[in-house]
């Protein structure tokens, strides 16, 4: 095999690489944004609402309702589609739920359950194809792997 053979065959491999990597991730991205276009008639429309929800929610996963202070974030957060959590050392969580598209049950799903399996604790790469998947299946479609 001579060099030139060794660079095309190691171009396709990051191209195809590439390609997988973004069809992934537009899977990951479009899926809990396509389930949020189909439940936003189910929008939470209040604070006391959404208040309700992570009550109820936690409650399914074992979880602390009283550890979640909870933010609706804003355009100005940059993160008006997606929630996020994240934790400190003491046990508490911070729980962003988005204040517009994705205030839904199936966010607060999605963020509780990342908690419940303690994906924080992992890194990037089970985040990504582990944790991830698993989150959006359990907010999605209520099954819990
Ligand atoms: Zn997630």
């Amino acid at each position: 095999m001579d060099i030139n053979e060794i660079v095309k065959n190691a171009t396709e491999v990051i191209r195809w690489g590439i390609i997988g990597g973004l069809s992934y991730a537009s899977l990951l991205g479009g899926t809990s944004i396509i389930c949020n276009l189909f439940n936003h008639n189910k929008r939470m429309k209040s604070k006391e609402e959404l208040l309700k929800v992570v009550e109820e929610e936690s409650s399914r996963l074992n979880l602390d309702h009283n550890k979640f202070k909870i933010r609706h974030t804003t355009f100005d957060d940059g993160a008006n589609l997606l929630g996020f959590v994240s934790g400190d050392s003491s046990g508490n969580y911070e729980l962003g739920i988005p204040s517009s598209f994705g205030c839904t049950r199936n966010t607060v799903k999605h963020e509780l359950v990342h908690v419940a399996n303690k994906d924080y604790m992992h890194g990037a790469l089970h985040y990504l194809f582990i944790g991830e998947p698993r989150a959006i299946l359990y907010g999605t479609f209520g099954i819990k792997i």
